[in-house]
């Protein structure tokens, strides 16, 4: 569709875009032509097209750049569908074209409506299928409880009650996966080198990078561990965050733009950057579907004002954990009486 659409450009600058159910119709006669399009899910065919036909309307509304074509080299590989899947089992689906599956749970798809589904080859070599459901979510209990958090770098955040819920950790994995990431750059080297010496010598028979078996296996090593680290990182948030929104009505946390204009440590920035942003992805969502509310207020000042008293007790560098206001005395922990300020802010906010 893609090589049509450059094509008819080409041909004529001023002939008109084909649309997407123009390009739907054109599926039957490529069928034919190319009998290999038959053997993916049809329904397939068709998010092509309407993902193909919503690229160029970004195009034409400068929203995006000219739509490319796929590459059989990208190191993921996946196909939508919008067929029926039905849930056989316990641990079964079955797809269309490809048939019965064993999975991962599926208990949860109970009263679920599978909308569409999506196979993924990743670059650690498996396959997963990501499913979307339409499902009715109700409301948690009520519970008349409010929090601020503070997000830092040391711990992922600490809550006005002086709980602190620490950053994700998993030295062993990431050392491993540090490792792995050495193994894969010095092989890739060797391979390189290796491909380069074949090649000048033999004429006839050309070795290319993805022959050389040890390299390939130093990178399905490296991404799986990088991609069990993501993944147990993304359980951590995920416990938490429902933890939080099951235990208070209103959650109140800064705004993390005014909060990255901070200095600190590059790496240990960055890294507590993602976190932050999925935490604050998953609070958001999860609140809206389980009729809690999150307010989110600016972060100017909430680690020099008092929380008793309101004094701005001015700058403070990081190292300084514990400060006593000048005005009433009262003695703070820094970050609890940052997210104690975040909370009345929050609350000021919502009246
Ligand atoms: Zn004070």
């Amino acid at each position: 569709m893609l090589a049509m659409a450059n094509q008819r450009y080409e041909n004529n600058p001023a002939s008109r875009f084909v649309g997407e159910y123009d390009m739907n119709y054109l599926l039957k006669p490529l069928k034919k032509e190319y009998p290999f399009l038959k053997l993916s899910d049809a329904t397939s065919l068709l998010v092509v097209n309407h993902n193909l036909a919503l690229a160029y309307q970004n195009l034409f509304q400068h929203r995006g750049g000219h739509p490319r074509f796929k590459s059989r080299h990208s190191a993921k590989q996946a196909y939508t569908g919008r067929s029926i899947c039905l849930v056989e089992a316990k641990r079964r689906l079955k797809l269309p074209k490809i048939g019965s599956i064993r999975t991962s749970k599926t208990g949860r798809l109970a009263n679920a409506k599978i909308k569409r589904y999506t196979i993924s080859h990743e670059s650690t070599g498996r396959y997963y299928i990501s499913l979307q459901v339409e499902i009715e979510v109700h409301d948690l209990p009520k519970t008349n409880q409010q929090v601020g958090l503070d997000l830092g770098v040391s711990d992922l955040a600490i809550d006005s009650t002086g709980v602190k819920y620490g950053t994700f950790n998993a030295q062993w994995l990431k050392k491993q996966a540090q490792r792995w990431q050495a193994k894969f750059s010095r092989r890739r080297h060797q391979a390189t080198v290796a491909m380069h010496q074949w090649n000048h010598h033999h004429k006839l028979s050309k070795m290319a990078l993805n022959d050389y078996q040890n390299w390939q296996r130093a990178k399905m090593t490296k991404a799986r561990y990088q991609t069990k680290i993501a993944n147990q990182r993304k359980d951590y948030l995920h416990k938490l965050t429902t933890a939080l929104v099951r235990k208070y009505d209103v959650i109140v946390i800064e705004d993390l733009k005014t909060k990255n204009l901070m200095r600190n440590h590059h790496l240990a920035k960055a890294i507590a950057n993602a976190s932050w942003y999925q935490f604050r992805t998953m609070l958001e969502y999860k609140c809206d579907w389980y009729g809690k509310r999150l307010v989110v207020v600016s972060a100017n000042n909430t680690s020099r004002i008092c929380s008793s008293c309101g004094h701005n007790g001015g700058a403070k560098p990081l190292a300084i954990r514990e400060w006593t206001c000048h005005q009433c005395q009262t003695h703070h922990d820094r970050d609890i009486n940052a997210a104690v300020n975040i909370l009345k802010r929050g609350l000021k906010a919502t009246g």
